[in-house]
C-alpha cells in the first residue's frame, strides 16, 4: 500500500496495529537481529540500522508500551538511559549526546540516543534524511565499542 499523508496519519493512532507484529517486540524475542549495546531485565539498548550519526542507539522497554509515558518503571528507564547515554560519551569521544523520542515509525515506546560531532549533517536539531550509510562489519564494530565502555 501506497503510504499517504492520512495512511501515516492513522498508523500511528494508537490502538491501530497489533504489537503482535511490532519489530521491537521481535528483537527482544530474539526473532529479529540486532546489534545490542546493552540490557538488563526490563530494559534494552541497540544499533539504528537507519542511523542519523555512528552510534545512533534505541533505547525501548523489553515490555510493549506505546509511548513513553506509558513505562510503568519510567524512571528506571530514564536511569538505564543515562548509562547507555554516558557510555556514548566515552565510546564516541563526544559529550554531545541528544535524546529524542518521535512516536511515530514504529509503535513500542523508544530513546533516540544520537552522539553529535561538528559538520555532522545535522543543524540544531537532527535532520531526519541524514542517515549514515554505514557497513555491517562497521555497525558490529561500534556496537563492540559501545558494550566496553559501561
Ligand atoms: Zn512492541
Amino acid at each position: 500500500m501506497k503510504e499517504t499523508s492520512e495512511s501515516r496519519f492513522k498508523s500511528w493512532q494508537p490502538h491501530t496495529r497489533d504489537f503482535m507484529d511490532c519489530i521491537f517486540c521481535k528483537i527482544v524475542k530474539g526473532e529479529n537481529p540486532s546489534y545490542k549495546v546493552h540490557e538488563d531485565k526490563d530494559f534494552l539498548a541497540f544499533l539504528d540500522t537507519n542511523p542519523l550519526n555512528p552510534g545512533h542507539t534505541l533505547i525501548i522497554p523489553k515490555k510493549h508500551y506505546r509511548w513513553i509515558w506509558d513505562i510503568d518503571n519510567l524512571g528506571e528507564f530514564f536511569e538505564f538511559t543515562r548509562k547507555v547515554a554516558k557510555a556514548l560519551q566515552k565510546s564516541m569521544n563526544t559529550e554531545w549526546v541528544v535524546c529524542d523520542s518521535v512516536g511515530m515509525l514504529v509503535l513500542h515506546a523508544h530513546f533516540h540516543l544520537v552522539p553529535r560531532f561538528k559538520h555532522d549533517g545535522h543543524r540544531e536539531f537532527l535532520d531526519s534524511k541524514a542517515v549514515k550509510n554505514i557497513p555491517k562489519e562497521e555497525m558490529e564494530n561500534i556496537a563492540r565499542k559501545i558494550r566496553g565502555s559501561f
